[in-house]
């Protein structure tokens, strides 16, 4: 049986989504406008309906038909998904809210670590030496984005913190699998330093877990 978010994908195009809050133009097998989430005069955010992802290639964002609606309503994962549910004809069942809101968590938690490494790859004087890498390795920057490529800084906290500053707990944190508990003194440090970060998406495009290479 399907994932309620699973069957709303299935059930509705992206374009069709997008075309109701902006202007598309079809471009090849793509769909093309100017990006709705940074200031640009030609345009750069481009719809693969094939995929049934969007992307910016301005500012870098980009994603499903949740994270555009997310990004244009600034919405959490679970409230996007009850805005598209009757757009697409699916019933939330109510029977496991407590179950449902914890994988939607756990998702968010993933989602929010993905654009945070994908920040720092972009932007860290530090993550210098992975760009270069992965340049090396013939990932341009087009590639990067799409598969979401990113970088955990060589530090302990920063991406807890982060997710702190967003409303997560601690515990959310940890069982995404994003935080290791401290054996010599309370509280928890971030698993992933100092790497290349890889998400792993599962057929519904969500990330849910990463492979982390090894210092570039
Ligand atoms: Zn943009």
């Amino acid at each position: 049986m399907l994932q309620p978010s699973e069957e709303i994908k299935s059930r509705l195009d992206i374009v069709d989504v997008i075309r109701d809050y902006i202007q598309l133009q079809a471009a090849g097998v793509n769909f093309r406008a100017k990006c709705p989430f940074h200031r640009e005069n030609s345009p750069s955010f481009l719809v693969s309906p094939d995929k049934q992802i969007w992307h910016c290639f301005g500012c870098g964002k980009g994603g499903d038909i949740f994270t555009f609606v997310m990004e244009m309503e600034g919405l959490s994962f679970a409230e996007a998904l009850r805005l598209l549910a009757p757009k697409a004809g699916v019933t939330l069942k109510r029977s496991d809210p407590a179950l449902a809101s914890q994988r939607n968590r756990l998702l968010d938690t993933m989602d929010q670590a993905v654009r945070y490494y994908q920040e720092m790859l972009a932007r860290q004087p530090e993550a210098e030496v992975a760009r270069k890498y992965l340049q090396k390795r013939g990932l341009d920057e087009d590639t990067q984005n799409e598969w979401q490529i990113g970088y955990s800084p060589d530090k302990w906290e920063e991406l807890g913190d982060f997710l702190k500053k967003r409303g997560f707990s601690e515990n959310e944190i940890f069982l995404a699998g994003l935080s290791v508990k401290s054996q010599d003194r309370p509280g928890f440090y971030d698993r992933f330093r100092g790497r290349i970060m890889f998400p792993i998406r599962d057929v519904n495009g969500n990330t849910v877990a990463f492979t982390a290479r090894v210092r570039p």
